[in-house]
């Protein structure tokens, strides 16, 4: 399929999803999800990545296809794709309107997130908040904060805190209206909420936060208000990002697969481009379950085993062995669902079903070698072909152990209890050394990964010419997971400053690329087999908006700090680039000056050699400028440089040609792809130029001197002596002429120049 007839999807995000250098964690699973979806569709999709200014709780800057202050520009529109996914909140009044209009006209749109408009799919949030309460109730709370998100947005924060007050009134609790509070959905906010609600003097023994980050806050606040968690305060997330784990204490969440939201997404928007308006459901919802740890008071083991009771029933050994297998197997599924495995369903029963047959096996059999090479076998596996963590298989230990004591109860044997001690000893052992082995791979691979960053940083800074930023680009990204990288600048046209795109490939050496923003990506800039995924992320330099960067979206991870350290060192090599002109321009006249000259002189003599290509020079010497000096004064003399000095610019007047000062009243001209012949037409219209220039107070000439090569291996001083022996013969033969280098001139005398 070509790229041109396969379906792009756009998703734009209402917020900036890095503030420092990570992607946000409840945006990255849910576009991964997207992406994932993308991929099994055969679609192309771009993701607008907003970049925080580092200010504040700074939810403001996201990338966004209308130009205006409170966005970054850019091109993922109704203009160049498809369909669109808006990934809830919008925050401000005008993106939410802008998303409205668009739905309302037609343009197929999916929101993910309630509150700005329809189709939409959203998490259970009822669901989920009247799990948590239920949940706490029976860990005995009675009074519980809740520390809500945003009060202004009609989305999740609504429908959360509707939720708590619904279920605080069916369950006869606390409503002191002192246990509300709003911590905005980030970490500050949650912890500024529970340090209000401490002074506040109500009273609770758990706190519930609206999402994660928040409760992240708030777990903070009540450390340095010397509170233990869970015994004075339980507190409890929703989301279940994956940060949730990595607490101290982990923290209870509520679970909604962020990244099936993501993948259902993207399905229902093409199904809606495809089948029209009709076929969705105004919201689709999205399932929630509660995770408990330790943070809401849940102990280990309780918590391996609620993991259980939320995917299936107990096992229970009474009718046939096979079916007690099966029922086993099918709860070490769910519980391994439940814990966010990656591994495809099918596989997960295959491998689920061999553990329970060699678990019975060496349980009735007292030989532990077929569970544990089974074992053994099946981690080594999830560990090569997956991104699960093998800690999670620490859930099925739990399943195996009501299994075990299932079947116990059915066949009351004490060899048969000794061998279950055994295997389940045994299994706690090896899955804790493999998920010790995991967690060792990833700090490495982190370790790596920064140690890359770390030194394309460096090579970055010291670039100071805008291609070898580009080149080191090329060369290091894919060392990062990064396969594609294109820089585009905004090239402005009438009013709009975004209207054109001048690109940059860092893929291959092809020139600039210009074209209109809206219509990106050009076409041929990526291969039409295969579907495209980018991360289009905004190219700033302090206030300034410069363009967008498209990266190959597989890795988030690096993307800010690489947008940002690009950034910074494109302006510095700018700014070296400008230096080095001023360093490099006749100060008098504003034209290159000799030493310009001469760098540019060797870099063209080498072209010219290597690739037979044509180069002219012209010498110029002003006809008895001493006497204009002498007779009108030295800064009379000046003025007529610089007015000579227009009429040679406006004589070589091809962006190609070089005019330079070489000194004194001499200029030369450096001619590219010219020939003599085109030389000669160049310098007899600058002699011609001189002659009638009336800024001039008395009629002047100039001699010209010509010289060309065409790859002949001629070395650059050579070139020059050429030149000037042909500007010797014009001034031999009279002054104001121009005189073409030939052979005869290497031999004849250089002495009693008339040109001094
Ligand atoms: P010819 O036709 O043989 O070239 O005669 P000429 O008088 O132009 O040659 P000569 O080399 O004898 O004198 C060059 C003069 O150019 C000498 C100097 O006063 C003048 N000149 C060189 N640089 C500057 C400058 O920066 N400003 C001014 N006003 N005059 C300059
Ligand atoms: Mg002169
Ligand atoms: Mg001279």
């Amino acid at each position: 399929m070509e790229n041109s007839k396969r379906r792009t999807i756009g998703t734009l995000v209402g917020f900036h999803i890095y503030d420092g250098s990570h992607p946000d964690p409840y945006a990255s699973p849910v576009i991964r999800g997207m992406q994932s979806a993308a991929r099994d569709k055969n679609v192309n999709i771009m993701v607008a990545c907003g970049v925080g200014r580092g200010v504040g709780p700074s939810r403001h800057m996201p990338a966004w296809p209308e130009l205006n202050e409170e966005t970054d520009f850019v091109p993922i529109g109704p203009w160049n794709t498809d369909g669109l996914i808006f990934l809830v909140p919008l925050i401000t009044k005008p993106r939410i309107e802008y998303a409205q209009r668009l739905a309302d006209n037609g343009f197929p749109v999916i929101f993910v997130g309630s509150g700005v408009g329809h189709p939409a799919i959203i998490v259970d949030n009822e669901g989920g908040i009247r799990q948590v309460i239920e949940h706490l109730v029976q860990h005995h709370h009675r009074d519980i904060a809740f520390i809500a998100g945003d009060e202004l947005d009609p989305g999740d924060s609504t429908a959360r805190v509707n939720a708590f007050r619904r279920n605080v009134k069916e369950f006869g609790l606390s409503d002191d209206p002192r246990l509300l509070e709003y911590g905005m959905h980030w970490d500050v906010g949650g912890y500024r909420a529970m340090q209000r609600l401490l002074q506040s003097g109500v009273k609770f023994t758990a706190v519930m936060c609206s999402n994660d980050q928040s409760a992240f806050g708030a777990m903070k606040a009540l450390r340095e208000a010397g509170k233990r968690i869970p015994w004075d305060v339980a507190v409890t997330g929703f989301d279940d990002i994956q940060e949730s784990q990595a607490h101290v204490p982990p923290l209870t969440s509520v679970h909604a697969s962020l990244f099936e939201t993501g993948y259902r997404a993207l399905m229902l928007l093409l199904k809606r481009i495809e089948q029209g308006p009709a076929v969705l459901p105004e919201f689709t919802c999205v399932s929630t379950h509660l995770t408990p740890r330790q943070s809401c008071g849940c102990l280990p083991e309780m918590v391996a085993l609620a993991s259980v009771s939320t995917g299936s029933s107990v096992p229970n050994a009474d009718g046939s062995p096979q079916h007690f297998k099966e029922e086993l197997a099918h709860a070490m599924q769910n519980t391994l669902e439940a814990e966010n495995s990656r591994i495809h369903d099918s596989e997960l029963t295959l491998l689920c079903g061999r553990l329970a047959d060699n678990f019975l096996l060496s349980l009735e059999g007292g030989d532990i070698s077929h569970f544990q090479n089974t074992l053994i076998e099946i981690l080594q596996h999830v560990e090569m072909t997956s991104d699960d963590s093998t800690y999670i298989w620490q859930s099925v230990v739990s399943v195996l152990r009501l299994g075990a004591y299932a079947f116990l109860k059915s066949n009351p044997n004490p060899l048969f209890a000794e061998h279950a001690e055994n295997l389940l000893h045994l299994a706690r052992v090896l899955i804790s050394e493999s998920a010790q082995g995991w967690y060792t791979r990833l700090q490495v691979n982190q370790t790596n990964r920064d140690e890359i960053m770390g030194l394309l940083t460096a090579r970055l800074i010291s670039n100071s010419e805008e291609g070898q930023v580009y080149t080191t680009l090329r060369e290091d990204l894919p060392q990062l997971g990064v396969r594609t990288c294109n820089v585009a600048f905004f090239d402005p046209r009438g009013e709009d400053p975004a209207a054109m795109s001048l690109l940059h490939s860092t893929e291959t050496d092809a020139p600039i690329l210009r074209f209109e923003t809206r219509r990106f990506p050009p076409p041929g800039l990526y291969p039409a087999e295969e579907p495209f995924n980018l991360a289009l992320l905004p190219l700033f330099f302090q206030s300034e908006k410069l363009g967008y960067v498209a990266f190959d979206g597989g890795n988030l991870d690096p993307l800010a700090t690489l947008v940002r350290q690009l950034s910074s060192s494109i302006k510095n090599a700018r700014l070296h680039a400008e230096v080095l002109e001023l360093s490099l321009t006749d100060g008098l006249t504003s034209v290159h000056n000799r030493r310009y000259f001469e760098i540019m002189l060797q870099k063209e003599t080498e072209r010219s050699n290597r690739y037979n290509r044509d180069l002219a020079v012209i010498m110029i010497d002003i006809d008895h400028f001493k006497q204009y000096n002498d007779t009108f004064g030295h800064p009379a003399g000046d003025e007529a440089l610089r007015a000579v000095a227009n009429c040679i610019i406006q004589g070589a007047r091809r962006g190609l040609d070089m005019v330079t000062r070489y000194g004194g009243e001499e200029f030369t001209i450096l001619l590219p792809e010219t020939d003599v012949d085109g030389a000669r037409i160049v310098a007899e219209t600058i002699r011609e130029g001189v002659q009638s220039d009336r800024n001039l107070l008395q009629p002047t000439t100039v001699s010209l001197g010509i010289t060309a090569m065409c790859g002949k291996g001629v070395q650059p001083q050579a070139l020059v002596d050429q030149a000037d022996r042909a500007l010797y013969q014009a001034k031999a033969q009279g002054r104001n002429r121009t005189i073409i280098f030939t052979d005869w001139m290497r031999e004849s005398a250089h002495t009693n120049s008339p040109s001094g």
